[in-house]
């Protein structure tokens, strides 16, 4: 399995498994569950979720897929922007931690920005730090000028979560450089473009038809082609799940860059950060 590290050192696996929709069925749970297990069972032990997911259904399916296996996971959660205060980060993380079903999250992020000063949220998270709640945190959807904001904060902030794939590749103008001048990792959501329209992509598939592989194949192996991405695509069947694990091995050569590049363009200016 691929890693990265974090500023401090820690490491963490570049390919994960996301959860958005889990939990919304109480029906599913356990299938949702078991695909979790089968995810950490191929060495896709980071796990994304956020306590808005399925209200919280979500956090209880990931419990329940790391059932006994807590040690292997690295479990990233995220606080909605309206909680991120100094008096109510704390409680939504202690709701967090008992739908888990453990007592520490590896990366607690902000979801998004709200009305909460930067500055009051990541003395909140310093705080949850320091009380051994979480061992690290970072924020998602920020872009370059908030990640400025942070001052000082940022050399604590582990990670930024953003859109990020072949259609949305704002985030290579500015964000990409800025965070690995930082040393900070950036946690690439929606890799697989929601398996929407992307991977009917004709380029796409001309490309995997090539390498032998899927066009969600590619889709993630561009992702994941640069050092210091890390992608949590979010997977229900077994075989998505080995296609994804697999593809993480894939290297794609000049001429597949090259023809991705030709149908999706990198950007050439500024572009406000997407968000879904
Ligand atoms: P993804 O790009 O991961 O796409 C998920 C879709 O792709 C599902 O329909 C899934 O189908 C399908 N899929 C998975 N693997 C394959 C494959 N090999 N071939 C074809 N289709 C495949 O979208 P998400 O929006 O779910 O993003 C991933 C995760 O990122 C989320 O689950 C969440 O954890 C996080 N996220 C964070 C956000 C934020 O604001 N911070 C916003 C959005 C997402 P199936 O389920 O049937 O396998």
């Amino acid at each position: 399995m691929h890693s990265t590290t974090l500023a401090d050192g820690t490491p963490i696996p570049t390919l994960g498994q996301g959860t958005w929709k889990m939990g919304e069925r109480g029906a599913d749970r356990r299938a949702e569950a078991g695909t979790l297990r089968a995810g950490l069972d191929l060495g896709m032990t980071l796990i994304d979720t956020a306590e808005m997911y399925a209200d919280g259904g979500s956090e209880e399916v990931v419990a329940e897929a790391i059932e006994g296996r807590r040690d292997e996971v690295f479990l990233v959660s995220k606080a909605y922007p309206q909680n991120a205060s100094r008096s109510l980060l704390p409680q939504a993380c202690e709701r967090s931690l008992k739908r888990l079903r453990t007592d520490v999250i590896d990366l607690y992020l902000l979801h998004w920005r709200g009305n909460v000063p930067l500055a009051e949220t990541a003395e909140a998270m310093e705080a949850l730090k320091q009380q051994g709640k979480i061992r690290h945190w970072g924020v998602s959807n920020l872009d370059v000028s908030d990640l400025e904001e942070l001052g000082d904060d940022l050399s604590r902030c582990m990670t930024d979560q953003v859109l990020y794939n072949l259609e949305s590749r704002g985030v290579e103008f500015d964000l990409l450089p800025f965070c690995q001048q930082q040393l900070m990792p950036v946690m690439a959501y929606s890799p697989l473009g929601q398996a929407g329209a992307l991977l009917e992509h004709p380029v796409l598939r001309r490309v995997a038809k090539r390498q032998g592989s899927t066009p969600a194949q590619v889709a993630l192996a561009w992702t994941l082609r640069n050092p210091g991405v890390i992608a949590i695509p979010k997977a229900s069947s077994a075989a998505h799940l080995r296609e994804n694990w697999d593809a993480h091995l894939m290297v794609l050569t000049p001429e597949d860059l090259t023809e991705l590049d030709s149908a999706f363009p990198p950007p050439s200016r500024k572009q406000s950060l997407e968000m879904l």
